[in-house]
């Protein structure tokens, strides 16, 4: 007989770590069961390793958040000043620029994810997810299952059976979804079902099941395409690489003339460059380079990005680039309205839900997906002491 669970967890993303480790420090005792798609945690905060060198790493997705609220005593300010003591973030002061369609640098920050304090990894995105998920994991109560798409959910009044895309079956008390695919439609194609997991485990009328998933499939997500790329080894921007990381961002009118939304720099053991060209609204331009040749994608890439460091004064000779690869995100970020917070928990059918797709700070970026995480952990702590 397989293990039975006290919760599973489905998404191995930073609103999962967040909702974990505060469940586990406000004590909860029971058993975890983390099932992830992925190869390992991140989520949209993940980081890619080179194939030719494992040493040489990028966040491929999102590298940085941030604070544009007053939090003053709220939770989600704690929460920061934790992730700041532990040493898991640090300020990214002085560390960003951002230009316009002059290639011109502007005074003040208008793009949104550069408003107020800005943080990111003290090591990179996928480690600061993992060392949040086990910050208080002290008794290892979380077990991790990894390269495992969930398809198919059936809850039979007492237990959640959890099914995935390779047959393997997880069975929990309480569940957990972090990321709304399974509630979507575009789970349909996307997991190759006839019909919307969570329609089809909860089949029966229940007006908060009913709700969340007729609001998750109003929401509409932002497409981002960003290329990784490294140079060759001893590549120095002359003057600006004194530090780790650069953010070259770009205001509006800057994102329409250079064709990029951000370029970010990442400084690697070898003292080459790691580089990552963030794109949006460009589908049909790169599909049509990629179509004819990956090579010729490459090049378009390439040419933009050295005219962008040229024209702007940045270096005064092309950086030779060695090594790209292009990341296609097909759902970045919600965008419509959020999820009512109401809508986190389910008594009834023992199910809860977090991510960047509720109506809380910071909707639609990590402070969403961490703020969300910190909301269904107290939520889920009061059910627990109430139920078991
Ligand atoms: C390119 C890019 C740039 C970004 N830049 C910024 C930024 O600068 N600042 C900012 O604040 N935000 C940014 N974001 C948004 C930010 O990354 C997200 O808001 C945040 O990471 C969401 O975290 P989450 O835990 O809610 O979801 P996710 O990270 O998506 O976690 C959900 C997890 O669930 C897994 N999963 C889903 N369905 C299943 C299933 N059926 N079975 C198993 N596993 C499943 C997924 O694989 C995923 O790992 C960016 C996003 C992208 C893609």
């Amino acid at each position: 007989m397989e293990n039975i669970y006290d919760l599973v967890v489905i998404g191995g993303g930073i609103s999962s770590s967040t909702f974990i480790a505060n469940i586990l420090k406000k004590g909860f005792k029971g058993k975890i069961a983390v099932v992830e798609a992925g190869r390992g945690l991140g989520g949209r905060c993940s980081t890619r390793y080179s194939y030719k060198d494992k040493k040489l790493a990028l966040n491929h997705g999102c590298p940085n958040f941030n604070v544009n609220y007053s939090l003053k005593n709220s939770s989600l300010d704690d929460f920061i000043t934790e992730l700041l003591d532990k040493n898991l973030i640090k300020n990214l002061e002085n560390s960003c620029f951002e230009f316009d369609e002059n290639y011109k640098l502007s005074k003040n920050y208008t793009n949104d994810f550069y408003l107020g304090n800005v943080y990111t990894s003290t090591c990179n995105m996928s480690k600061l997810v993992e060392n949040l998920i086990n910050l208080y994991n002290t008794k290892n109560q979380i077990d991790f299952y990894f390269e495992s798409l969930i398809v198919k959910l059936n809850f039979n009044s007492k237990l959640w059976n959890i099914i995935s895309n390779k047959n393997k079956k997880i069975v929990g008390k309480f569940l957990v979804c972090t990321s709304n695919l399974l509630l979507h439609k575009r789970s349909l194609e996307i997991l190759n079902v006839c019909e919307i997991p969570l329609r089809k485990a909860v089949n029966k009328k229940n007006i908060k099941i009913d709700e969340i998933i007729k609001l998750t499939n109003k929401q509409e997500y932002i497409k981002r395409n960003n290329f990784l790329i490294f140079t060759k080894e001893n590549c120095h921007l002359e003057g600006i690489f004194d530090k780790d990381i650069i953010h070259f961002i770009f205001n509006e009118k800057g994102q329409k003339e250079i064709g990029f939304e951000r370029i970010i720099f990442q400084k690697q053991f070898n003292n080459s460059l790691g580089i990552v060209v963030h794109t949006r609204n460009m589908e049909h331009v790169l599909d049509n380079y990629d179509r004819e040749n990956k090579k010729f994608l490459y090049q378009f890439i390439s040419n933009k990005l050295n005219k962008f460091l040229i024209k702007s004064q940045i270096t005064f000779k092309n950086l030779l680039l060695d090594d790209f690869s292009r990341m296609t995100w097909r759902a970045s970020q919600p965008i419509g309205e959020g999820i009512p917070e109401r809508l986190q928990i389910c008594e009834e059918y023992k199910i809860g839900f977090c991510g960047d797709w509720f109506q809380v700070e910071g909707y639609g970026s990590v402070l969403g997906a961490i703020s969300s995480g910190l909301k269904l952990s107290k939520k889920f702590i009061k059910f627990y002491e109430i139920n078991d």
